[in-house]
């Protein structure tokens, strides 16, 4: 566990940004902003996309920096409501996702309302792996 930095509250701010700009309860419910920040230093946003099945906003973010030649993430966070004042914890299909690709990755989420960073593999203890 560590406490936050400058750089994760610009991550966080990244976050809300995003949710604000595309916030949406009623259409195509999307409620929920996430930002990835890589190795490069490059900062990669996404918004929850709605179906039956979903697509959660750190998929659509994590997405967007693996498109773009992303391999190193090294904080993520995921942000929930209108102003996205809510920090979200990651859902278990984004613990598996982030185990599969970023297990070293600071998640930022709220502890006992206590914003901090946890490694990705500590949020999913024995995740499943593929057989190498
Ligand atoms: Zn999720």
């Amino acid at each position: 566990m560590e406490l936050l930095t400058k750089q994760d509250e610009a991550l966080i701010s990244a976050a809300r940004a995003a949710i604000c700009r595309n916030y949406d309860d009623v259409h195509f419910r999307h409620t929920v902003g996430a930002a990835v920040r890589c190795g490069s230093g490059a900062v990669y946003t996404g918004v929850n996309v709605y179906s039956i099945h979903g697509a959660c906003a750190e998929q659509v973010a994590m997405g967007a920096a693996i498109t773009n030649g992303e391999r190193v993430f090294e904080a993520i966070v995921a942000v929930r409501g209108r102003d996205g004042g809510e920090l979200l914890p990651p859902c278990g299909n984004c613990r598996q996702l982030l185990a599969d690709y970023a297990p070293e990755c600071g998640v930022i989420l709220s502890v006992s309302g206590v914003p901090q960073k946890i490694p990705a593999k500590d949020l999913l203890p024995f995740a499943y792996h593929t057989e190498d």
